[in-house]
């Protein structure tokens, strides 16, 4: 994972408005606990960072700005160069035919369905091959990193085909194994495009009190989203079939763009 910048953006506001914010944000900075992880310092000054990551996303046509000292929600610095990313199936995965057939089904749905974004290939894995490496094997789902730090990476992208020791309500029948099956993919793939977990954002109300999990980004596009399928305290988000919450899809949009 990748350190955190201390930084956050959101979407450009007016002047004024955006003055406004900078306060709000130092003010809760101010009052907020101490960070659990830690995570080196940065060694330039924080506007010196605000301002290198403007003119990153300036450059990546993303149009937001960076708030100081609050942390975000996907970490821009993952993005991958282009919205057709390659995906692998590792040795592990060849003998699930029809799980690899919901798990493609449900990024066509989601991801794909709602942005530039194509996941192409599908093919056995070859050592060092690029893209995203898929292996499906009875333990948590989970990536090794966000989004193009997953290029290349032997079982890069983990998925649970069987659940019978992790989340093993999802083994009670066939549809509700093949429901957590599709809601796992849309949720690590997430992660592979650079999303990380929306309770780890310092405007999470207190109404979700879900621990923070993985490392932070340093964008945020969409207001807070209690239903997106990043979110911990989305208690449904395992049970809907990977369904995007509309905040999900209208991020996935400003990020990889619309246009195939
Ligand atoms: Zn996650």
């Amino acid at each position: 994972m990748p350190g955190d910048t201390g930084q956050m953006l959101m979407v450009r506001a007016p002047g004024p408005w955006r003055v406004l914010l900078l306060g709000i944000t130092a003010l809760v900075q101010a009052c907020s606990k101490p960070e659990p992880r830690g995570e080196p310092a940065e060694s330039s000054s924080a506007s010196g960072q605000v301002a290198a990551t403007e003119e990153r996303l300036r450059i990546a046509g993303i149009d937001a700005i960076p708030l100081m000292e609050t942390k975000g929600w996907v970490d821009s610095r993952t993005k991958w160069a282009s919205p057709r990313i390659a995906v692998c199936w590792e040795q592990s995965a060849l003998g699930y035919s029809r799980e690899q057939g919901w798990i493609k089904d449900a990024l066509s749905k989601s991801w794909e369905d709602a942005s530039a974004v194509q996941f192409v290939g599908f093919t056995a894995c070859t050592a060092g091959q690029p893209g995203i490496h898929v292996a499906l094997e009875d333990s948590g789902a989970r990536t090794l990193g966000l989004g193009r730090e997953l290029d290349k990476v032997s079982n890069g992208l983990r998925l649970n085909p069987a659940f019978s020791s992790w989340n093993s309500w999802c083994a009670a029948d066939e549809p509700t194994r093949e429901s957590c099956i599709r809601a796992n993919a849309v949720h690590e793939f997430g992660h592979a495009l650079g999303f990380v977990h929306e309770q780890n954002r310092q405007d999470t109300p207190t109404s979700c009190n879900a621990p923070r999990q993985g490392s932070d980004g340093d964008l945020v596009l969409t207001p807070w989203d209690p239903d997106s399928i990043m979110n911990y305290c989305n208690r449904d988000r395992m049970r809907q079939s990977g369904r995007l919450s509309q905040g999900d899809r209208d991020a996935v949009e400003k990020f990889y763009g619309n246009e195939i």
